[in-house]
Parts: C-alpha cells; structure tokens; sequence
C-alpha cells in the first residue's frame, strides 16, 4: 500500500491522503468491515502548515487509517526516521518499505503540553478534568454525508466545546472524514481520533496524547478476561509507534471505570459538559439508545436520584437496550451490575423475580460480586504513564477518587466471566430475562 498526502489545491487549511491499493493488501480483513474510500482529508486550523508536520507524523496518520488492509507493506507520504522504523518492527504483518537515517526524530520542547482526543462524551470530559489546564482538547468533526439519513447528531459535542471554551479551555474542532475509510463508517484503529493531534503536534508543541480509554477496554475488566495493558498487544504496539513519534499516551482514565468517570463529572466544574448519547441534543439525550439505558441508570445512582416507575419501564423498552441487554455477556456488565445493585439497595426495591430491575442485577451477579470498586482508581494505571505528567494527574485524580486496595486490585486482576458464562444457573437466567424482556 501506497499513502500520499498534499496540501489541497482550493482550501489551504485542508491537507489530503491519498491511498494507492497494490495486489497483497486486504481490503476486507474482517466481515465486520472493510476498505471504503481511498482518500481522506483533515482541515487544520490556520497556520498550521504542511511542509512543518514531521514524517513521523504523516506516517502514524497513514497507519492509523490503513493498519487493517495493509497486506506487505506501506510507502508513507514521506521516509521516517529509523527510531519510527525500528518502533514498527514489533509488527510482522507488514514491513516499513524505507526510513531517511538522516531524518532526526520529532522531540517536543519541555514546555509542550498534551493534546486530548475529546469526543464531549463522559470519558474524555472526565480525562480533561485530571489534565492540565493547558491541555489542548481536540474534537474530530465527522462531516455527515448530504443524502444519506443518520442518526448522529453533533449539536451536543459541538456545543460541549463552546462551553469548554468559555470556561477557558484551548478546544478545536477538526473537520476530517477519516471514518469514511471504513465501511461501516467507524475509526479503522480505535486511537486513529487523535490524528487531528499528531498532525498539529509539532506546530502546537505536543508531547503526549491524551484518551478516554476507561478501565473496561484498558484492561478487559467486564469482559470475558482481564488482560495487564502494558502487555497487550494495543499497548505494546500502537503506545511504542506513538512513543517513537514524540506522542506517548497519556492514558489518565486507564485505570478508573465507567462508574468512577460518572463520578469525576458529577463532582468536577466540567462534567456538566459531558454527554454520552450520539442522537440527542445538546442537554437533551434521545433516552432512546443503549448509551442512555446505562447512562440514565448509572447517573441515577450516582447522583441519588430515583427514576420514577414509568421512567424505568421506559427505559427497558428501549428496542436497542433490549438487543445488547440480550448478549450473554453483556458489554460492560459489571457497569450494570454496579448500576442494578445500587439502584435496588439506595430505593429499597424489593429483590424479586418479577421486576426487571431485579432479574438483570441478578444476571448480572450485581446481587453478588462486590461492586464498590468501581468508585476507586486501580494504582497500576500510573506505569503507563509517562514521568512529567504521574505528580500532577494523581493529585487531581485524588480530589475526585480513592485508589483501590490491594484486595480491590486483586478482583480487578482475578477478572473473569469464564466460570459464568459456562455455569447452567446463569445461561438459565439469562433465556428466562430475554423472556421476560421480549415481552415487556
Ligand atoms: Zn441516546
């Protein structure tokens, strides 16, 4: 595979990709997706140039839209350095065709600052409020397609980062149709939302990148298994490339869960701001999604206050919350199993058989595994961390959150759904729940 990238010729502020397909590369790697449009364009703020974005730079960009159908190799826009080179042999898929031995690294100035891939939802709105002041947050503007109906809507983010910017914020707003690569329309690689960043990086003077990734994709926690991040291949692979371009992670919400972000914006200045629902407007969530089933019933316990019967039945009506609802595992169950336990205990419902509530606590085991963890900070989180950033990140961390214990650490490592999902108990609980759902 072939990637070029040039200043566009109408638009100054626009600099475009190109993608040039050759025999061995994959276009549909998986069935879930495949290689959509070959040409890509992000549209940086004035004054930032490109003949200044480093090599490294424009190569990290490439891969981030390229990784999953690249067969052989990759020709980047220009040679990188052999500290990039060297970064990618992790990687056996594919080789680097050819780096520039004379090309010096990007390293950022001491006094650069962090740029964050800010989507206005809990979890980066949550990540800002840990990170300093002079972080740069970066919200990547998908531009809707003219014909075709969708239900995104961007009238909440966008008027998040007005709000962000009165309150003293540095935020910009990037337009870039780089999920339009992939069809579906999604990121090719998850990390491929700080593009806008890595582009801007050695003009703005970044010197880390900064992620929503919460405890759950972090380190599996309420999936099948736990897995220690630092070792997963996502870590190892896409943290050693960013690191190798002067862009390590900062993963500040890497050891706190969907329950303990729920919690920093419930207390911080910002998390006001924060909205999970892609659909609704701005202050007003659709309340017709999975994300505002969890959403509604997490800050409802988090902020003590009662959904009202109708409210409830609502919610389990929701068409999209019955279909994930129905996933044995559920994505993130231990985030319901906290939201379903609290919920029963703080309004006294009774645990019965009969109320949907109940049941899902129980499918969940929100009536037995010990659920109060997810309000503390798992202390590993700070290995991923580079050094200039560990000191002031904890601090803020500490006026929102406790660190676990070490008994608390250990569930987080002990992590598993294996023995669950095998157990005849639970696969009977969940046909009766999804009975129970379908007809409500
Ligand atoms: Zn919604």
């Amino acid at each position: 595979m072939k990637v070029k990238a040039y200043p566009s010729n109408e638009d100054n502020k626009k600099i475009i990709f190109k993608i040039e397909i050759e025999n061995e590369d994959n276009i549909s790697p998986s069935s879930k997706y495949s290689l959509n449009k070959k040409e890509f364009y992000f549209k940086l703020p004035e004054g930032v140039l490109f003949e200044q974005i480093h090599p490294d730079h424009l190569a990290l960009v490439s891969l981030l839209a390229c990784h999953p159908f690249i067969g052989k190799r990759i020709i980047f826009p220009k040679k990188v350095s052999k500290k990039f080179f060297d970064a990618h042999k992790i990687v056996t898929k594919y080789i680097i065709d050819e780096f520039d031995e004379n090309l010096v690294p990007w390293i950022p100035p001491s006094e650069s600052r962090v740029a964050l891939a800010y989507s206005g939802g809990a979890d980066s709105t949550a990540a800002l409020a840990l990170l300093p002041k002079n972080t740069v947050s970066i919200f990547l503007d998908r531009p809707l397609p003219l014909l075709k109906r969708t239900l995104y809507d961007k009238d909440a983010p966008v008027n998040a980062c007005k709000k962000l910017i009165q309150n003293g914020y540095e935020v910009l707003m990037v337009e870039s149709n780089i999920e339009y690569v992939r069809n579906p329309v999604g990121f090719p690689v998850d990390v491929a939302n700080s593009a806008p960043a890595i582009l801007m990086a050695s003009q703005m003077q970044f010197d880390a990148i900064s992620f929503g990734t919460i405890i759950e994709a972090a380190y599996r926690v309420g999936h099948k298994e736990f897995s220690d991040y630092i070792t997963r291949a996502h870590f190892k692979h896409w943290g050693s490339l960013f690191n190798a371009a002067g862009l390590p992670f900062l993963q500040v919400v890497a050891g706190i869960s969907e329950v303990g972000t729920a919690i920093i914006n419930s207390k911080s200045k910002i998390g006001i701001f924060a909205h999970s629902c892609m659909r609704g407007k701005w202050m007003k969530p659709c309340k017709n999604c999975w994300k505002c089933f969890r959403k509604l019933l997490l800050d409802s316990v988090i902020n003590k206050k009662p959904l009202s019967e109708t409210s409830i039945n609502k919610l389990f009506k929701i068409k999209e919350a019955k279909i994930n609802l129905s996933k044995f595992p559920i994505r993130h169950e231990n985030v319901l199993a906290y939201s379903t336990a609290k919920y029963i205990e703080l309004y006294n419902l009774v645990p019965n058989d009969e109320n949907l509530m109940s049941l899902l606590s129980k499918r969940v085991r929100g009536d037995i595994i010990s659920v109060n963890w997810m309000e503390k900070y798992y202390p590993p989180m700070f290995n991923l961390f580079p050094e200039k950033y560990k000191k002031h990140v904890k601090e803020k961390l500490e006026k929102y959150l406790l660190p676990m214990s070490e008994e608390e650490e250990s569930i987080i490592s002990n992590w598993s759904l294996k023995k669950m999902l095998n157990d005849s108990y639970y696969k009977n609980l969940n046909d009766i729940f999804i009975e129970r759902l379908s007809k409500h």
